[in-house]
């Protein structure tokens, strides 16, 4: 069943379009991160949905009802902002409490709500303290228990992580989810952060001015973007894009690629003849485990990569290079010890291509 389903929302501030008719489904009990670059539009949808922002045309409907003109109180959402917006005199229980005598519920109920999000949240030793005397992460935990405790149909998050230091936010998102698996409250949450969103969602949304480019599971946008701006956007490292132009050798389509600064320098990786035309300016993705950097597999093809310098993290290492000019980055699990500059074979693993088209920026597929 649908909770809350979007038909052709436009925001418009003045003249100007911010947001050009989304049109999306948000599922009960879905975990659904809405995700795109500073700008796009994220948190304009989401205060939409919340009712602090007006529609300027399309329907929202929650249930099946239209609710673009409920006021923000009486839709029974709950948001949770990057900035947590605690009151600072008034202690953890009663910041939490707010919501609830805001409400006139009984006090049995106030108590009953509050242990439990405490003991949920892992606050009950902070319930006396008032804002000042918590850190960052804390704040954090005491703006999802005021949110927690009203119950909501659905929760709303605008980067409710993004204040918070690295291994903080890390932790936070494990605590997130095992939230979420818990009260399986249908979600939807705003970030930047393409690990968050890999991480938490059941399904992404991915914008990018104004519009929604793709709509998946992880996974699915991950193994088939459909576009560059989704492939390049997902992803870490970031997967490596080669440009160039379909040539055809010796029957086999193609992309000749020629080094600019070195013209003896120059490979062909041969492309699905099926998607491709002869002359086509085309982008090549390649994620960074499909370079090989071991004796070469079945499907793969050999190329020459300028290692530029190599990153190093443990478990695996990253090589970023250049093939013919080209930025690439390459994932192994192999310990290596190349120098800057030198020159070695890297097997591409030819299946795992993405080919699109370059002025389009569509995947090409048969
Ligand atoms: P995001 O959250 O993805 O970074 P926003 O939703 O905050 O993006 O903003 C989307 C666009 O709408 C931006 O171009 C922003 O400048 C514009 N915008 C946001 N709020 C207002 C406002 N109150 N008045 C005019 N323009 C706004
Ligand atoms: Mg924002």
């Amino acid at each position: 069943m649908s909770v809350l389903q979007l038909n052709k929302l436009v925001k418009r501030y003045d003249s100007v379009e911010v947001l050009h008719g989304i049109d999306l489904t948000v599922n009960k009990g879905e975990f659904l991160v809405l995700i795109g670059p500073s700008g796009c539009g994220k948190s304009t949808l989401l205060r939409m949905l919340a009712g602090l922002e007006d529609i300027s045309a399309g329907s929202l409907m929650l249930n099946g009802k239209e609710i673009n003109d409920v006021p923000s109180q009486k839709r029974d959402f709950s948001m949770v902002f990057q900035s947590y917006a605690l009151y600072p005199h008034l202690t953890v229980y009663e910041n939490i409490a707010f919501g609830l005598k805001i409400r006139k519920a009984d006090q049995a109920h106030i108590d009953k709500m509050i242990d439990w999000a405490a003991n949920v949240l892992n606050l009950s030793a902070l319930l006396e303290r008032t804002p000042k005397q918590l850190s960052g992460g804390q704040c954090q935990r005491v703006a999802m228990g005021r949110a927690l405790v009203r119950e909501p149909k659905l929760f709303l998050f605008d980067e409710p992580l993004s204040n918070l230091d690295a291994k903080l936010r890390i932790q936070m998102r494990a605590e997130m989810k095992a939230l979420h698996l818990k009260l399986q409250t249908t979600t939807v949450y705003v970030t930047h952060d393409q690990v968050e969103a890999m991480t938490l969602a059941d399904r992404i949304v991915v914008m990018n001015h104004g519009v929604i480019e793709q709509v998946g599971t992880p996974l699915e946008l991950y193994d088939n973007p459909h576009n560059i701006f989704v492939a390049g956007f997902l992803g870490a490292p970031a997967i490596s894009f080669i440009r160039g132009v379909v040539q055809n050798q010796g029957s086999q389509l193609g992309v000749a690629v020629h080094d600019t600064q070195d013209s003896s320098y120059s490979t062909f990786i041969p492309v699905q003849s099926a998607i491709v035309t002869v002359g086509q300016e085309i982008v090549l993705g390649i994620r960074p485990e499909f370079f090989q950097l071991q004796a070469s597999q079945a499907d793969s093809h050999t190329v020459k990569v300028k290692v530029k310098f190599i990153e190093a993290m443990g478990a695996e290492s990253y090589i970023h290079g250049q093939l013919c000019g080209q930025d690439i980055v390459a994932k192994t699990v192999l310990r290596l010890d190349h120098k800057p500059g030198q020159v070695i074979d890297v097997g591409v693993d030819l299946a795992a291509l993405h080919v699109f088209d370059a002025n389009s920026g569509l995947k090409l597929s048969n």
